[in-house]
C-alpha cells in the first residue's frame, strides 16, 4: 500500500481549463481607425442615408479602381441586381454565370425575372471557363434566347479571366456585368478588377476583404448604368418637386454612417491584402511538404486579394475526408468550410438549365478553406497548420 503522506501534489491534479479562442474563417478587422471614422460620422449629423462620407468613399473606390464612376449600395447582392436591371436584364432573358458561386450570384438573376444558365469552371482557379462560356453562348443563340448578360465571378479574391471573357461576350453582343464581391483590391493583366466588364459589384459584408458592416458599391465606366442604378436604389423618384413615379424603385442606398465605416477600411485595404497574402504564403509553403494538397488559384496569386485560402485534396494521392477534417477543426475552435456548392446542385436550382464539366463538384467535394482574415493573429496562425498537421499526417508525409 502507498503510503499517503508521502504524496506531495506539486500542481492541481486537473489544470483549469483555458478556453481557447475561437479562431474564424474570416472576420471584421477593425480596429481605432474606424472607430474614430464611425464617431465622427455620427457626430457630423449626417445620419441620414444620403451625405459627404457616402459622396466621398464612392470618389475614393472609383479613384482607386480607375473608373468613372460608383454607387455606394446596401449590399454586393443588391447591387447585382440593380447592375443586371441597369443593362437591360428582364423576364424571359437568360444570365450566364458560373456554377461555383455564392447564391446571391443566382439570386440576383432571378429577381429581375431571367433564368440562370449555370457553367462550369476552370479546374485551377474555380473561375468560369471561357471555353464553356463560348459554347454556351453559340447554343443559346442557335435556340434563339435572348441572353441578357454573362456574370463572371472572382472567387475566393482571384480575378475571372476578363480578357478571353470580354472578347467571348463581345462577339455574341452580350453585355458582361462581373461580380468581384469577393475580389476587392484584386487585379487581372495589370488593371484593377472592378475596371473590367461593363460594370462590376463589390460587397463589403462582414466577412470579406473590408467591411462596412453590410454594403455593397457598383462600378462602372458607363455613366448611363451609374445613373440609372443610382435612381432605382432610391425609390425611382422623378426629379420634380412632389413624388413622382415612373418605374418601380428599391430602397438600395448605402448610409453615409457606413461609409464612414468603409472609407477607413480603405485606408488599411493595402495593408489588410498584405496580411492575408502572408497567410496564403505560409499555407502554401505548408502544403509544398505535401502531395496531393494544392492551394486553389494555382501557382500564381500576385494580382490575388487572398480573401479565403482553399487547400484542394486530389484523393488518390493524399485521401481526406473532408468533412471529418472539417469538425475536427471545429473541436479545435478552428472555423473551416466547405467550398461553395455549385449552384446546379442546389435544390432552389435544380430546374435550371447548365453545362458542366464535373470541375466544380470536384472543388466542392474536395476543398476546405482554411482560416484567412487580415486580424489572425502569428500564434493562431500556428495553431492552425499544427492541427492541420496532426489530422493530415505531420510534416513531410
Ligand atoms: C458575398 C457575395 C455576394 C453578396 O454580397 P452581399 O454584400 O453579402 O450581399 C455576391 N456574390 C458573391 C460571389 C459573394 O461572395
Amino acid at each position: 500500500m502507498t503510503d499517503i503522506q508521502h504524496i506531495t501534489i506539486t500542481s492541481p491534479v486537473h489544470a483549469p481549463e483555458e478556453p481557447l479562442e475561437h479562431i474564424h474563417l474570416s472576420s471584421p478587422d477593425v480596429g481605432p481607425l474606424e472607430e474614430q471614422a464611425v464617431m465622427a460620422a455620427l457626430k457630423s449629423g449626417w445620419i441620414a442615408p444620403a451625405g459627404p462620407d457616402l459622396n466621398a468613399f464612392e470618389a475614393e473606390v472609383a479613384q482607386r479602381v480607375g473608373v468613372d464612376h460608383a454607387v455606394g449600395l446596401a449590399s454586393g447582392t443588391a447591387a447585382l441586381h440593380l447592375g443586371l436591371l441597369a443593362l437591360g436584364v428582364g423576364p424571359g432573358d437568360v444570365v450566364v454565370t458560373t456554377t461555383l458561386t455564392f447564391a446571391a450570384t443566382a439570386n440576383a438573376i432571378v429577381y429581375t425575372g431571367a433564368e440562370p444558365f449555370f457553367i462550369d469552371v476552370d479546374p485551377t482557379t474555380g473561375n468560369m471557363d471561357p471555353e464553356l462560356l463560348d459554347i454556351a453562348l453559340h447554343v443559346l443563340a442557335r435556340a434563339n434566347k435572348r441572353v441578357g448578360a454573362v456574370l463572371p465571378v472572382d472567387l475566393f479574391g482571384k480575378a475571372a479571366d476578363y480578357t478571353s471573357i470580354e472578347e467571348i461576350a463581345a462577339k455574341y453582343d452580350v453585355p458582361v456585368l462581373a461580380d468581384a464581391a469577393e475580389a476587392v483590391g484584386a487585379r487581372h493583366a495589370g488593371k484593377s478588377v472592378g475596371s473590367y466588364a461593363d460594370a462590376a459589384v463589390f460587397s463589403f459584408n462582414g466577412n470579406k476583404i473590408m467591411t462596412t458592416s453590410g454594403g455593397g458599391m457598383l462600378v462602372t465606366n458607363r455613366a448611363d448604368v451609374a445613373e440609372y442604378v443610382r435612381y432605382l436604389s432610391t425609390q425611382a423618384r422623378q426629379p420634380v418637386a412632389h413624388y413622382e413615379h415612373t418605374d418601380i424603385g428599391y430602397n438600395y442606398r448605402l448610409s453615409n454612417l457606413l461609409a464612414a465605416l468603409g472609407r477607413a477600411q480603405l485606408e488599411r485595404l493595402d495593408a489588410m491584402i498584405a496580411r492575408r497574402r502572408d497567410i496564403r504564403n505560409q499555407y502554401r509553403q505548408w502544403s509544398a511538404t505535401k502531395p496531393g494538397i494544392e492551394i486553389l488559384g494555382g501557382a500564381t496569386d500576385q494580382e490575388d486579394n487572398c480573401w479565403l485560402t482553399p487547400l484542394v485534396f486530389d484523393q488518390s494521392q493524399h485521401p481526406v475526408a473532408v468533412d471529418v477534417l472539417i469538425q475536427t477543426m471545429a473541436q479545435h475552435r478552428i472555423e473551416a468550410r466547405r467550398i461553395w456548392k455549385p449552384m446546379h446542385l442546389q435544390p432552389v436550382f435544380s430546374d435550371a438549365r447548365s453545362l458542366l464539366t464535373g470541375a466544380a463538384e470536384e472543388l466542392f467535394a474536395n476543398g476546405v478553406i482554411l482560416p484567412s482574415g487580415s486580424n489572425m493573429t502569428a500564434p493562431q496562425l500556428e495553431r492552425v497548420v499544427g492541427v492541420l498537421d496532426a489530422y493530415l499526417g505531420g510534416s513531410g508525409s
